[in-house]
């Protein structure tokens, strides 16, 4: 049976990806979508028979799962309400809090729900790669991510470069909070052994562009994913919803749902 979904912000860039995304689709019936009280798009027809609501709980109701990317605040205010009604979940939303994510973790205490900051496969196997080169390479070889996005980007730096610093430090064996250098500004001396840097660059139109270089005396790796459509992470987390539903509840990454191992 078709997983029915429930589409917060289909006004939104990404909102408006997964709708398309689910058109055609067997294993996905759009059943409601739900934006903030105000937002322009409210009323207005999503597909045949489907109109922009405000009210979120009927919504929710209505629906085996919903997706979620839409702003830090509002994902931990529909988790709260989504908690009280066992609600499973596919998160997109980046630049959570701490505060953001108990909130998750109290939905995922009684709903299976996945949280990822991308949703495309490339990504997804890139960790895998730039963690097995940093546990090659060791801390001798400097490891720097660059990452760009458009213009109307909250928040930096990206959850996807935070993931693939993660699994950097993973891979060298070290707390990437204790090694993780987001800015450089002024004198800050020389690089420190282990460092990893992120940079973040913001504008036009870019969808999204993640490089992670691993510097070494006289050579260097590179390895980049490049991001030219929404469609990607959009097909990836109605995949996540159709495979969420039934699960037990928990937090899952889109690792679980692609069937790669684990991070470490
Ligand atoms: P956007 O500003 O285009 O869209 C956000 C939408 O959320 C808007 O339509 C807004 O009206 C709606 N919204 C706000 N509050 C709401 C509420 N309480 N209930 C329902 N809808 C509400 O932003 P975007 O570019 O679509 O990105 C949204 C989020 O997704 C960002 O955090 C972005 O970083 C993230 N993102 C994640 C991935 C991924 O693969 N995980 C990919 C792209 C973007």
């Amino acid at each position: 049976m078709a997983a029915r979904v429930c589409v917060l912000g289909p006004s939104g860039r990404m909102g408006r990806a997964v709708i398309d995304a689910a058109a055609g689709r067997s294993e996905i019936t759009i059943t409601a979508a739900i934006d903030r009280d105000g937002a322009p798009g409210l009323g207005n027809v999503i597909i045949p028979g489907l109109v922009a609501q405000a009210e979120l709980r009927p919504g929710l109701v209505a629906s085996d799962v919903y997706v979620d990317f839409t702003t830090p605040a509002s994902t931990r205010l529909v988790a709260e309400v989504a908690r009280s009604l066992n609600k499973p979940a596919v998160i997109g939303t980046t630049g959570l809090s701490a505060e953001d994510d108990a909130a998750l973790a109290a939905l995922a205490a009684v709903a299976p729900i996945v949280v990822a900051a991308n949703f495309s496969l490339g990504v997804n196997l890139l960790l895998g790669l730039v963690q097995q080169a940093a546990r090659a390479l060791g801390t001798e070889w400097d490891a720097e991510i660059v990452e760009t996005h458009h213009r109307a980007k909250r928040d930096a730096p990206s959850g996807t470069a935070l993931m693939i610093g993660r699994a950097i430090a993973a891979g060298h064996g070290s707390d990437y909070d204790a090694v993780k250098r987001h800015t450089r500004d002024g004198d800050v001396g020389p690089r420190p052994r282990g460092e990893i840097g992120v940079s973040s660059v913001r504008g036009g139109d870019v969808i999204g562009e993640h490089t992670a270089t691993f510097y070494g005396p006289a050579e260097r790796i590179e390895i980049s994913h490049r991001a030219s459509s929404r469609a990607i992470f959009a097909a990836g987390a109605l995949r996540a919803a159709a495979w969420v539903v039934g699960k037990p509840p928990g937090r899952y990454d889109m690792l679980a749902v692609l069937g790669l191992p684990p991070a470490a």
